[in-house]
């Protein structure tokens, strides 16, 4: 019986693995689940899978939870603080890290200095400090586990694989829901649209990412600092249907690609399980439903975040912690209809245009880099008229 700590217990990836540990029970207990805000959802899922630990952020429903689950053994925190000590807790043996965001950086290098293995779903960590987390990886000796549907593909193409002989890896991605459309068109278009996803139900933000393109940028970074690679061995391919989930190509030329319906909970428990597969009832692909499955460029003078990303890889430095961050602003921006679509990418360019570059950030540079850029987006969009940058 292996004890979770399930960071971001309340979203898309909380849920989902709080489903496969239902399937799984003889397999994994929760240990620790974490919310921001939804303390309500908090509530219920302690009262189910009562853990050891249930920490809600937000200090100020700490009263409500506490006295919810006031009859049962559970310990109730509140505020970050509380995440990055009780992650360290010696009866944890796996922290699955899906909260959104660059708040999952401290507690997952917390978790990794407590030697704890990580089930990755939270890219924007290795986004914004790859080089320190895979380095305190190593150092501790600590496996970090991909969730994010790609990755996973690509690692289980790897199982049994000499790493040295990768040739290049191939991302797939979706396209969203404006694959195809133009830039005229994509000036136009509103919250409501970008948060429809053609495939995937996921949260707000990676939502956005997809329709944006600046997921499979962020996916190519994570995948950078995952399996070791330069970026010219990382490649993206748009492939709507989303069955082939991602494919390594090898020295001697052969491809392997690993396939299936679009579910997270595949991804999920294989980080939880693997090497070992374990049974599941999921619904199976049938290549009847799918006569035909299509791949085609991505259009990255229309999706410019996708071109951003990979200059940033090459970059280097802070530069990956300095796209997070202004994208996290935008998009939280454009959530709350402050900013148009196409804007984002003007904001995301004009940090990288205008954050002080450093080489070789400490944990403290992307500390300060990433309030930093927050700060000069935020002005940034307040100073952009709504019409005039639409
Ligand atoms: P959601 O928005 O659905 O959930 C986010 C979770 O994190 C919630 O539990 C939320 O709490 C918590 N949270 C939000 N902000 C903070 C914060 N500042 N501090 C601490 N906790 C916070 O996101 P997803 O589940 O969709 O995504 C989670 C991560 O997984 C992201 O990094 C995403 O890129 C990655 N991912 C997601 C996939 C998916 O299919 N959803 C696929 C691949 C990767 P509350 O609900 O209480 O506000
Ligand atoms: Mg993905």
């Amino acid at each position: 019986m292996r004890s979770i700590a399930i960071l971001g217990s309340t979203g898309s990836i909380g849920t989902q693995t709080l489903e496969v540990i239902r399937d799984n029970s003889q397999l994994f207990r929760p240990f620790m689940l974490t919310a921001h805000s939804n303390a309500y959802l908090l509530i219920e899922q302690a009262i189910e899978f009562v853990p050891r630990y249930a920490i809600i952020c937000d200090n100020a429903k700490y009263q409500q939870v506490k006295e919810a689950l006031a009859h049962l053994p559970i310990t109730v925190m509140s505020g970050h603080q509380a995440i990055k000590e009780t992650v360290t807790h010696p009866d944890i043996d796996i922290v699955l890290t899906a909260m959104v965001g660059f708040a999952g950086l401290e507690p997952t290098i917390e978790a990794i200095k407590a030697g704890k293995d990580i089930a990755l779903a939270n890219k924007e960590t290795l986004v914004v400090a790859g080089e320190i987390i895979t380095t305190l990886a190593k150092k501790h000796n600590v496996k970090i586990l991909p969730v994010d549907s790609e990755h996973s593909a690509i690692f289980q193409c790897l199982a049994g694989e000499d790493y040295s002989k990768i040739e290049k890896i191939i991302i797939t991605a979706s396209g969203g829901p404006f694959r195809g459309k133009t830039s005229d068109f994509l000036a136009g278009v509103t919250r409501e649209q970008a948060l429809k996803h053609p495939n995937w139900v996921m949260g707000a933000k990676i939502t956005i990412d997809s329709a944006s393109l600046m997921n499979k940028g962020l996916e190519v970074i994570e995948a950078k600092w995952l399996f070791d690679l330069r970026a010219d061995q990382i490649d993206v391919i748009v492939h709507p249907q989303s069955i082939v989930h991602s494919l390594v190509q090898f020295a001697d030329g052969s491809i392997k690609a690993q396939m299936g319906l679009p579910d997270m909970k595949l991804p999920i428990q294989y980080a939880l399980t693997c090497p070992n597969r374990v049974k599941t009832n999921y619904k199976r692909f049938n290549f009847m439903d799918y006569p035909n499955l299509t791949f085609e460029k991505p259009d990255m003078d229309t999706f410019r975040n996708l071109k951003l990303a990979y200059e940033a890889l090459n970059r280097g430095g802070n530069m990956p912690c300095i796209i997070n961050a202004a994208n996290e602003v935008a998009v939280a921006a454009f959530l709350k209809n402050e900013t148009g679509f196409l804007a984002m990418s003007d904001v995301i360019e004009t940090c990288m245009q205008k954050i002080s570059f450093i080489k070789e950030p400490s944990l403290h540079d992307y500390l300060n880099t990433d309030k930093e850029t927050r700060i000069f987006a935020q002005n940034l969009i307040q100073q952009m008229p709504l019409k005039a940058i639409q």
